[in-house]
């Protein structure tokens, strides 16, 4: 009897987890559709959705999940702006422009372009 409440809860778990999984990828998928699912950086022709992030277009990013205690930027976003008009002060950038942007303060695609 004990067992089989304990199998039920791990099951019941597990489903939990799968539906907040799905939702997570539901939510990135309809902040990606708003932005273009893209990277924004000029000279830039990543387009693979797995690859892409967003990008605070004015730096603060690590600031304002702090601010908001944003865990998760996509969860956030949809919760905060429930009718999908998303704020125009953030971007979809691929991880490596994100990254150098966030460390350099510019990607070198920019650079290229100049
Ligand atoms: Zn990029
Ligand atoms: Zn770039």
């Amino acid at each position: 009897m004990k067992e089989n409440s304990t199998r039920h809860y791990l099951k019941n778990r597990e489903a939990i987890r799968e539906k907040e999984r799905l939702k997570r990828i539901a939510e990135r998928q309809k902040v990606l559709d708003f932005y273009g699912a893209y990277c924004h950086c000029p000279g830039c022709k990543e387009n693979h959705k797995e690859f892409l992030t967003i990008e605070h277009l004015n730096g603060g990013g690590r600031a304002h999940r702090k601010k908001e205690r944003v865990k998760n930027i996509y969860t956030w976003l949809c919760r905060t702006y429930p009718n999908g008009n998303f704020p125009d002060w953030l971007t979809i950038f691929c991880y490596n422009c994100n990254c150098s942007s966030g460390h350099y303060g510019y990607c070198p695609h920019e650079k290229e372009l100049n």
